[in-house]
């Protein structure tokens, strides 16, 4: 999932300075199952900020997916009158309002953190960095790209103690991860491979990316 967390009240009262008339948008996906911006989340935002701030007129809406323009129309009669929408999507859903409604001032609640799961409640660990090409079968199933902290194709860089990156000693070498899964599976031969330079042109480094698939074009 994508997650995020919610920036803090006084950052999201500025982005309302001269604004009465507010939508809050939440989404039910990612963020609803991080706890940044679904049903209880949009409410709770709604009673700090009329807490905090005198004067504001809000109402809400938690659209099906904000990163889908199929669900947007629902929150179209709420902004009509209003002169602020507030997300509480992720960035991609931000940006989707931003370019439905572009004579109204959209805002973004939450910030959009990383790719990532949860292990346990309350904690979310990056998995994945959309590079466009994974490497994972190569690996033992352990992202080099994220979990190593210089990205490493071919591992470990030398600093790794005790299976802890030299960075911090509270993080996993992911290289030691990838030895220890490929041992456990008899696969260490896959380590003698050294991989080839990334195509990094798949990755955000290609600049803005498009996905298109006929298959499932209507
Ligand atoms: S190799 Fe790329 S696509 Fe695969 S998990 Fe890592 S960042 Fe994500
Ligand atoms: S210690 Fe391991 S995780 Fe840290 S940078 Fe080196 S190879 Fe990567």
């Amino acid at each position: 999932m994508i997650v995020c967390e919610r920036k803090p009240i006084p950052a999201i009262l500025e982005h309302l300075d001269g604004r009465r008339r507010v939508v809050i948008a939440g989404c039910s996906e990612c963020v609803t199952v991080c706890h940044a911006g679904g049903e209880k989340e949009v409410a709770l935002l709604r009673d700090l900020l009329l807490l905090a701030r005198e004067g504001l007129e809000i109402e809400t809406q938690v659209l099906t997916r904000q990163c889908d323009v199929e669900f947007l129309e629902a929150l179209d009669p709420l902004v009509k009158t209003a002169d602020c929408v507030i997300s509480m999507a992720c960035g991609v859903g931000v940006q989707f309002l931003a370019e439905r409604y572009p004579a109204t001032w959209v805002v973004p609640a939450v910030d959009t953190r990383f790719g990532g799961g949860s292990r346990q409640a309350g904690i979310w660990e990056e998995r994945c960095g959309f590079c466009g090409d994974c490497v994972l079968h190569l690996t033992g199933g352990v992202c080099p790209i994220i979990r190593c902290s210089k990205s490493l194709l071919n591992g470990p860089c030398g600093g790794s103690q005790g299976g802890k990156c030299e960075i911090d000693k509270e993080t996993d070498c992911a290289w030691q991860l990838i030895h220890d899964r490929l041992e456990g599976l008899g696969r260490l031969d896959l380590l003698e491979t050294v991989l080839p330079p990334k195509d990094w042109s798949r990755a955000r480094d290609g600049g803005p990316r498009k996905l298109v698939r006929e298959d499932v074009q209507v």
